[in-house]
Order: structure tokens, then C-alpha cells, then sequence
């Protein structure tokens, strides 16, 4: 069952055009991977399906709703952003329950959603700290965490790995990979890492100056690229 859809959708800055028309249909649980060299796009596609930038032309729904005037709270989605993201005065609890309670949730079921993202992602023991006194992997933890609390539809991670060193990324990605098992979400994960593109994603969407080259499998990408330049960011070497 489709969840996401882009219909046309366009992006404009000024005179610039950076998305030019991307149309994609997004299964409910499933696992899009966007790739794409960088200035390509992604983060604005992204940003435009979260709500933080109003789109220029086309329609996204949700569940067949139009959302393209929704403000961000109301499309049931939740970005992760890169773990610097984190208010740095707050507790690792308080930076997780904040966007609740400034929703005005009930402070017994703030708690429970916080205590339960925190067992999910293994950082109760971290509740009281701040975020300088937390490993890079442990604050990547936390920005995810704050995305599970909201319980949303919609997982969407903008390139979440990036400021972890290798051991880290390798750790958080198969984290995440369980998160999507457990909780069954449908997620769009941007990245530039082939790596992590084929080893997240039920889906690969290879983006080139704001327009999708191809999408498929990642076997399928891999082994039938569309095109040189598919071939040359993912395909298998020839
Ligand atoms: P990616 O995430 O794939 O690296 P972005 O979506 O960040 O790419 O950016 C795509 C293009 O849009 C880039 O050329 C970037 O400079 C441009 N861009 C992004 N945001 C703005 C903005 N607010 N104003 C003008 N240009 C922008
Ligand atoms: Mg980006």
C-alpha cells in the first residue's frame, strides 16, 4: 500500500530549479535509501516531504491526504538529523521529551514514550546526562530517539551517520536496520554511502540534479544500472 506520494514535485530558489520533477510512489514499512552526489537535492527533497520548505509545484500526500499546506507537526513524520542537532543545555531525557510537552502531551505518557525509546535504543542509563558528556554513537542514540517519542508514520534521516567514525557508523547503521524490523515505520534515509545504500534499503532512488535517474532494488541497481552515471555512483563494476 502506498503512504508517500510525490506527484511533480518541483523546487525552486529564486530562478534556480533544484528538484525538477520527481515522481514516487513509497510503500507503507518500506526502507527508500536516496542517493546522489552531493548538491543533487536530496536534503531539499527531504526537507520539502518533513515540511520545513514549502514546495514550489507537484503534491505529496500521505495516506492519499494532500499535504502540501500541512504544517510540519501535522504530516506524522519525524526527521533525524545529524547528532549535533541536540540542545546542548538539556538532558539526554529532557532533549527527548521536550517536543512533546511543548506538543502539550500528558507528562505520564511523555515519560512512558521517552523510557521506552530510551530501552529500544539502549540509553537509559543516559537520561540524566547532557549531550557533551556522550559518546558521537550515543548522541546519534538520542537524535534518533527524540524522532521515535513522536511515534511517527514516517522516519526520514538525512545523511544520520556522517559525523561518526567508521566503527560507529557500521554499529548505528545495523541499528537502525533493527529499528525499522522492530517498529516496521517506513523510512527514507539519505546518503551518499554506497554501503549503507545497499545494505538499508528495499529501494534505492539514484538522484542526479534534482531528478530521479532510476530506482529499484538494490540488486536490480547494482547489477542493471539505467545508465553510465548510475553505473558510476552504484552499479556493479564493469
Ligand atoms: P544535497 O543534500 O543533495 O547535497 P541540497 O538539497 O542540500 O543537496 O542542495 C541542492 C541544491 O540546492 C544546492 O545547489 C544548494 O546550493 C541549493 N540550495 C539548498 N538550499 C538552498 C536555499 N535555501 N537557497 C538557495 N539554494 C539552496
Ligand atoms: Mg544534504
Amino acid at each position: 500500500m502506498t503512504t508517500l506520494a510525490l506527484s511533480k514535485i518541483k523546487k525552486s530558489f529564486g530562478n534556480l530549479d533544484i528538484i525538477r520533477g520527481v515522481d514516487l510512489a513509497i510503500g507503507s514499512g518500506e526502507f527508500v535509501v536516496f542517493v546522489g552526489p552531493s548538491g543533487c537535492g536530496k536534503s531539499t527533497l527531504l526537507r520539502m516531504i518533513a515540511g520545513l520548505e514549502p514546495i514550489s509545484g507537484g503534491e505529496l500526500s500521505i495516506g492519499g491526504e494532500r499535504m502540501n499546506e500541512k504544517e510540519a507537526s501535522q504530516r506524522g513524520i519525524a526527521m533525524v538529523f545529524q547528532s549535533y542537532a541536540l540542545y546542548p543545555h538539556m538532558s539526554v531525557y529532557k532533549n527527548m521529551s521536550f517536543g512533546l510537552e511543548t506538543a502539550k502531551m500528558p507528562k505520564p505518557e511523555i515519560d512512558k514514550r521517552v523510557r521506552k525509546a530510551a530501552d529500544i535504543l539502549q540509553i537509559t542509563h543516559l537520561l540524566d546526562r547532557k549531550p557533551k558528556q556522550l559518546s558521537g554513537g550515543q548522541r546519534q542514540r538520542v537524535a534518533i530517539g527524540r524522532a521515535i517519542v513522536r511515534d511517527p508514520k514516517i522516519f526520514l534521516f538525512d545523511e544520520p551517520l556522517s559525523n561518526l567514525d567508521a566503527e560507529l557508523r557500521v554499529q548505528t547503521r545495523v541499528e537502525i536496520a533493527k529499528l525499522h524490523k522492530d517498529i516496521g515505520a517506513t523510512m527514507i534515509y539519505v546518503t551518499h554511502d554506497q554501503v549503507e545504500a545497499m545494505t538499508l534499503a528495499d529501494r534505492i532512488v539514484v538522484l542526479r540534479a534534482g531528478v530521479i535517474e532510476q530506482h529499484g532494488t538494490p540488486l536490480e541497481i547494482y547489477n542493471r544500472p539505467a545508465n553510465r552515471f548510475v553505473a558510476g555512483f552504484i552499479g556493479s563494476p564493469k
